[in-house]
């Protein structure tokens, strides 16, 4: 999907700290976080975020701070 405005908050995820448990993409209630199986990695859509950092809280590694823009 195209957006006009820039997304509100960006994920940042530190691909070396992340173990690809997935907490983050079952836990968020908007699908911002979505596993690639063929690149084995977390993947976000920064646009669905809310910034109400609960991944950021509940990653095992902290691999993931939530930024707003
Ligand atoms: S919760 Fe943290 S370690 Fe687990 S998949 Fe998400 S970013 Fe990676
Ligand atoms: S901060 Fe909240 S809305 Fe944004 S990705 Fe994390 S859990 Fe989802």
């Amino acid at each position: 999907m195209k957006h006009r405005m820039p997304p509100e908050f960006t994920v940042i995820r530190d691909d070396e700290r992340c173990i690809r448990c997935r907490v983050c993409e079952n836990q968020c209630s908007f699908k911002v976080h979505n596993y690639d199986e063929e690149e084995d990695r977390v993947l976000e859509d920064n646009h669905k975020c809310v910034g109400c950092h609960r991944c950021e809280t509940l990653c095992p590694t902290k691999a993931i701070k939530i930024r707003r823009n």
